[in-house]
């Protein structure tokens, strides 16, 4: 989905006052989860549907858009502010702006983010900032793009027989911000806990080579792009293959890494000939 700029546009046009301005200001920052219309919570949809101003993520699906909408016999605005690393996007002092202003306007400000909005979603700095113009801000969590994605494998993060844990980490840190030490990622991970990099692929040879100084090479990895979509796709490897495998297979954004033993029977199954996977399936 391509990200679209036409925030200011959407603002001129004459407001629809819906929200009283007697009820006190209030914005839902919501979750639409990984792009799957069935993976919405009840919440999520409830909290959508009494909006009178959605702003939305380009990681937020049509389908979930659409769901949004449905049989509204008075539509919200729409205002689509994409943030998509590496594009241009909307800048993020401007989204900042538009949801205060407008929640203080009497508007019931939705913003529908794509997977949960407290996992690099940026609504850590939304809810802030609407609190801090006393703005009440209402959460529904939604199905991160790592669960999806653990699903999409169909292999549990945290597998008892073969991790403690989970960390989810992004490969993209903020401007500014210290860099990622791969090589201490990967001891930690070594120690028995699931690795999990969202907005990875862009970094990935040097993540690679970071993670191969604290994990082995045969550490199984796996890529998943499109989690919970028509258009998912995902492949399965060793850690000193993941790079190549991406870029063999044409794999890009959004995708997560997976990295970690709890991939070890699905790395078995691939590397074994059908016959024999046929045979373990049936067992
Ligand atoms: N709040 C989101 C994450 C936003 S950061 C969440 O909880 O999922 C954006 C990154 O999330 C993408 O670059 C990608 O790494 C990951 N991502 C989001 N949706 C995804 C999907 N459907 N499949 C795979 N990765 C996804």
């Amino acid at each position: 989905m391509t990200t679209i700029i036409a925030a200011q546009p959407a603002l001129d046009r004459p407001r629809r006052r819906v929200g009283s301005t007697c009820n006190p200001p209030w914005c839902a920052l919501v979750g639409a989860g990984p792009g799957d219309a069935e993976l919405v919570t009840l919440k999520a949809l409830r909290l959508m549907r009494r909006a009178t101003l959605l702003l939305v993520d380009d990681l937020v699906s049509d389908a979930v858009l659409a769901l949004a909408l449905r049989g509204r016999r008075c539509p919200p605005r729409v205002v689509h502010v994409g943030k998509r690393g590496g594009c241009q996007s909307t800048p993020q002092a401007f989204i900042l702006r538009l949801m205060v202003s407008e929640a203080l306007a009497g508007e019931r400000v939705v913003r529908i983010k794509g997977g949960d909005p407290f996992v690099f979603g940026r609504g850590g700095e939304e809810a802030d900032a609407l609190r801090r113009h006393g703005i009440t801000v209402e959460v529904a969590s939604g199905i991160t793009a790592a669960v999806a994605a653990s699903a999409a494998l169909g292999v549990p993060l945290t597998h008892r027989d073969h991790a403690h844990g989970v960390m989810l980490v992004t490969g993209h840190p903020k401007p500014g911000a210290a860099a990622l030490h791969w090589p201490t990622l990967a001891a930690a991970a070594a120690q028995g806990l699931t690795l999990v990099v969202y907005m990875g692929v862009a970094q990935l040879t040097t993540l690679q080579a970071g993670l191969l100084q604290g994990l082995p090479a045969n550490t199984p990895a796996a890529v998943v792009q499109n989690a919970s979509l028509p258009t998912q796709r995902s492949a399965v490897c060793t850690l000193d293959a993941l790079a190549q495998t991406v870029c063999e297979l044409g794999l890009g954004s959004p995708a997560v890494l997976v990295i970690g033993d709890v991939l070890a029977g699905l790395l078995a199954l691939q590397a074994a000939p059908a016959d024999e996977a046929g045979a373990q399936r049936a067992a």
